[in-house]
């Protein structure tokens, strides 16, 4: 790809567990309830410039709890209250299969990070992945961003438990607001990103290549 567009930096947000409280197949939009810290942290970000990237698996969908009609209503709810804080969710990516069933977007593939690479211009190697789950941790490895970050909300705390001395290099901090100000740090100066406007995009799910 063109190396002038490939500039901007981003952080790659799980769902559930991260950027709100995980209900555990939560699929209507009154469940939705941000982890503390979340909103502010996100807005120090785009501050900075980074773009954020929410890229979820939905196993709910595959498995027939919920569709994908109602993840976009939880998504839709969630941006809503995002940009009353004036927060941006650039794209959101979905994979709604079941971890049985043929997906080329599921979590640890770096898939959609490599779409949303293509789609917003990404320097991979100045993003940043922030998750609560090993799989969100090796998506980053794999599509060779910059750092991922583990969150002790959600399944984090688990997650460092299992894996304590053997971390691979993640850095675990307590919360999305504590990323944020970790990110900050590390990327020193700031992105210097271009400001964008416009609304959220819902790139949904990616469907198996046949
Ligand atoms: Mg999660």
């Amino acid at each position: 790809m063109n190396a002038r567009f490939a500039s901007a930096a981003a952080v790659f947000l799980d769902r559930d567990g991260t950027l709100i409280v995980d209900k555990s197949y939560l699929s209507k939009p009154e469940e939705v309830e941000f982890i503390p810290g979340t909103m502010e942290g996100l807005k120090k970000l785009v501050s900075a410039g980074f773009r954020l990237v929410m890229v979820t698996n939905q196993s709910g969908v595959g498995r027939g709890y919920f569709t994908l009609a109602d993840v976009e209503k939880v998504h839709a709810r969630m941006a809503v209250e995002l940009k009353s804080m004036g927060v941006l969710l650039e794209a959101v990516y979905v994979a709604p299969e079941a971890p049985d069933q043929p997906s080329c977007g599921r979590k640890p593939s770096p898939q959609f990070l490599f779409d949303a690479r293509d789609g917003l211009g990404l320097d991979l190697d100045r993003c940043y992945v922030v998750g609560d789950k090993w799989l969100d941790l090796e998506t980053g490895w794999n599509a060779g961003t910059r750092r991922s970050l583990l969150v002790r909300t959600g399944h984090g705390r688990q997650v460092e438990a299992e894996n304590r001395g053997n971390m691979r290099g993640a850095v675990v901090v307590d919360d999305m607001g504590a990323a944020a100000e970790w990110i900050l740090r590390d990327a020193k100066n700031g992105v210097k990103n271009e400001v964008k406007t416009g609304s959220s995009e819902t790139i949904g799910s990616c469907a198996p290549k046949a």
